[in-house]
């Protein structure tokens, strides 16, 4: 037994999932030194791949660690050993990337700067004060800057800056925390800032007081066009009204909420109340924008100008080297929104985006390291009661993985996703990537970029796809792109209705489909292409035994004017009321619009059953929005009407029936007739809340339904999801999306969940 375990064995290791760009060979190395081991480590196409050879007692302790004790920022998902013929290694070494095959793991997402690397910028003593792009195993771009995989520097746009000796030391040397960091760089070989003006003329400072400058421009008044590692940000004084009004006026985007970036969590924590999930997202390695109640707002912020009529907003701290010195000389807090123009998306080549934002910036603080993927920064938000995670946006930090649902196929699928908040998802191998949020493909730059992306995926993965997965509209770009794909790689084309999609969404987020017990789907959004022709978007669904079926639907109401529905409020107001109920239209329209859309409604064929424009409906009704200036304003100013609630104090609009539709018309006209009363909007609001998640509640009951699974841009109201919770208690489970957004964003991955659960039957 004792001269077994001294007998020296080799074996083979092979760990795949989130191991590349995460510290995972260096550490190995200095684990497996630890236990006496020698053999080689390296990087390969299906993940990390180790020879080992020592006694077996001591390769066995070194794996269970490794296992149990893996690198911070990385994510086992397999992991595989087993002992081979006796090899003899000189030493222990990390060799360079051997690729036999495709490419079968999962991508590495941008890590927002770490604790150690950001101590290291701010200390005057250290090598690396100042210098932004300060990086570690552990943190920096990874996704942005990726060309290709493995992770190794030559396949990133880091390749084009040469380690000088102090860094290869680092990078060379198993003792320090830079050993095999990829992204390595320092002051003396790295990537350098400049100051521009809006006509491209250098600022005469010195490289250590870009920082102080940009900072004195900002306290100034002036509006800086940063140059961060995932785009361009466009920054000013969050405390200055006027640069802000500024800035919206430039950037024609006239009350859609800026985000905020604060210069230090201690900052945040003075002016606002953080409780616990938001304090942890504040700080994750993602590091998103967190949407917080600002009542109650301790320091002084141009709040009317940032986040016009709303009780909340939206705030991140800094998550590169470059946001953490420009707030350390800032010391106040910030706007920070990406840089391009309304609708555009977010820029990120250095000529294109002066060419575009000198019109808004007065200065540019670039730099030269080439970035490839561009993204946004993600959004999450917090429910008041239940602090129910809503992911409004996913972008840096989350993509372009997806973890959490195991599939089983060896067809290669593509998704080509919704049309307003488009990502595509591509499952080309054991892994599914879904990409950035790129946008509404209405707009020319976003269908480019959209297009980018797609043909990035397949040839980063060099697998055609099989099957080409399209929503059932048939004007999608994302559709008619699909199309053209199929002809093109002569794959399979097939199209899913967008509800559905949905619906599979939650499904297979939950992994739902295997479950033998009826699940309710509830799937409300403002439109998608229904199986009928008409415009669904208020939706009740069945899924068993791998179908799909519609079961309910809210009442259809007229579909008038086409995209302008969506844009004006005012529109389904006059949709949906009746004749008795014209006075509330007073002062929306003037007279010749109001014959126009009359006569338009009198022989409008196609119907809606679209709960998101009832949501605008009512908003109208209200007084509180009758023309968005951006994409679901009405809703949003709404649910911003209320601020907690209490179950007890409120009663439906309307009851559930065992059979038939959702009575569109009566929830409206009881909404009107309390209007009609004086009854305030907030307790109205609060009542049709109330009535949407009854809704909800009592059809499940009434139909006996104990699983509930909702999806769509309606489940973005955090308000109405916890009163879904209360109401539903220990009676119903209720699912929603959790690692994807519920609005349009999720289709792509319920495309694909749908596809190879649902379309035998
Ligand atoms: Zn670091
Ligand atoms: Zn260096």
């Amino acid at each position: 037994m004792i001269l077994d375990s001294l007998m020296l064995k080799t074996y083979k290791i092979v760990i795949s999932g989130r191991v590349q760009g995460v510290g995972f060979r260096p550490y190995v190395f200095v684990l497996a030194t630890k236990n006496h081991l020698t053999g080689t480590i390296s990087n390969n196409e299906k993940g990390v791949i180790i020879y080992l050879t020592g006694s077996g007692l001591e390769v066995q302790s070194f794996y269970q660690e490794l296992i149990n004790n893996p690198p911070p920022v990385s994510l086992i998902q397999k992991s595989d050993i087993h002992e081979i013929s006796f090899q003899e290694f000189e030493d222990l070494r990390i060799v360079p990337s051997t690729i036999e095959g495709k490419l079968n793991l999962p991508l590495t997402p941008d890590f927002a700067i770490c604790e150690n690397c950001k101590n290291e910028i701010i200390d005057q003593e250290n090598r690396r004060y100042n210098y932004p792009f300060t990086t570690c195993v552990n943190c920096g771009p990874r996704w942005a800057i990726t060309n290709t995989f493995p992770f190794e520097r030559s396949n990133t746009t880091i390749d084009d800056f040469q380690m000088c000796t102090v860094c290869k030391n680092e990078y060379t040397n198993p003792e320090n925390r830079r050993f095999h960091s990829q992204t390595n760089t320092c002051k003396t070989c790295g990537i350098e800032m400049v100051l521009r003006d809006n006509e491209g003329v250098k600022l005469h400072i010195s490289k250590e007081a870009i920082f102080i400058k940009a900072a004195a421009l900002i306290r100034d008044g002036k509006i800086i066009a940063i140059k961060n590692t995932s785009g361009y940000l466009l920054c000013c004084d969050a405390n200055n009204g006027r640069v802000i009004q500024i800035m919206r006026h430039k950037k024609r985007r006239p009350k859609k909420p800026f985000a905020v970036l604060y210069p230090s969590l201690n900052l945040l924590e003075q002016h606002f109340k953080i409780n616990k999930k938001q304090h942890r997202a504040f700080q994750s390695t993602q590091r998103p924008i967190v949407i917080i109640p600002n009542t109650n707002v301790q320091g002084y912020l141009a709040l009317a100008d940032i986040a016009p009529d709303l009780n909340q907003i939206g705030i991140m701290l800094p998550y590169t080297g470059i946001l953490e010195l420009l707030s350390t000389e800032l010391k106040i807090p910030v706007i920070a929104t990406s840089g391009n123009l309304h609708g555009s998306p977010i820029l990120f080549d250095d000529k294109e985006s002066f060419a575009v934002l000198k019109n808004v910036a007065d200065y540019f603080l670039d730099h030269d390291l080439e970035i490839l993927n561009p993204q946004d920064d993600s959004v999450v938000k917090f429910s008041t009661k239940f602090d129910h995670e809503v992911l409004f946006r996913r972008s840096r930090g989350y993509a372009p993985n997806y973890f959490g649902t195991k599939i089983n196929t060896n067809e290669k699928i593509l998704a080509m996703g919704g049309h307003l908040k488009s990502t595509i998802a591509f499952l080309p191998n054991d892994y599914l990537y879904i990409s950035q949020y790129l946008g509404n493909l209405d707009n020319y730059d976003v269908y480019k970029r959209f297009t980018n992306t797609v043909e990035k995926f397949v040839s980063l993965f060099d697998q055609k796809p099989d099957v080409v997965l399209i929503d059932s509209h048939p004007a999608y770009q994302s559709s008619l792109y699909g199309k053209e794909i199929t002809k093109k790689e002569a794959s399979v084309l097939y199209e899913i209705q967008h509800h559905k999609a949905h619906f599979a969404s939650v499904l297979g987020e939950h992994e739902l489909f295997e479950d033998t017990s009826a699940i309710l789907g509830v799937v409300w959004d403002g439109t998608g292409y229904g199986d009928d022709g008409q415009i669904w978007g208020g939706e009740f669904f069945r899924y068993q035994t791998n179908k799909i079926e519609r079961i309910s639907h809210f009442e259809y109401f007229d579909w008038l004017a086409g995209d302008k529905m969506a844009k004006e409020p005012r529109i389904s107001l006059l949709s949906l009321i009746n004749s008795d109920m014209e006075s509330v239209l007073e002062g929306k329209f003037n007279e010749e619009e109001i014959s126009i859309y009359t006569a338009i409604k009198k022989r409008n064929k196609l119907k809606t059953s679209s709960v998101g424009r009832l949501f605008d409906g009512v908003a109208a009704l209200l007084g509180i929005c009758d023309i968005n200036t951006y994409e679901g304003e009405a809703a949003i100013l709404l649910e911003n009407k209320v601020d907690h609630y209490n179950l007890e104090n409120y009663r439906t609009y309307c009851e559930v029936k065992n059979e038939g539709l959702i009575p569109t018309s009566i929830i409206l006209k009881n909404i009107y007739v309390d209007f009609k009363n004086g009854i305030n909007k907030e307790q109205i609001i609060l009542n049709f809340l109330f009535t949407l998640a009854s809704i909800i509640i009592d059809f499940a009951r009434t139909n006996k339904f104990e699983k509930i699974a909702c999806s769509g841009g309606v489940f973005q109201n955090t308000v109405l999801i916890d009163m879904l919770k209360e109401l539903a208690g220990k009676k119903n489970k209720l699912y929603f999306n959790r690692n994807l957004a519920p609005n349009d964003e999720n289709i792509s991955y319920g495309q694909i969940m749908y596809y190879l659960n649902c379309r035998k039957h």
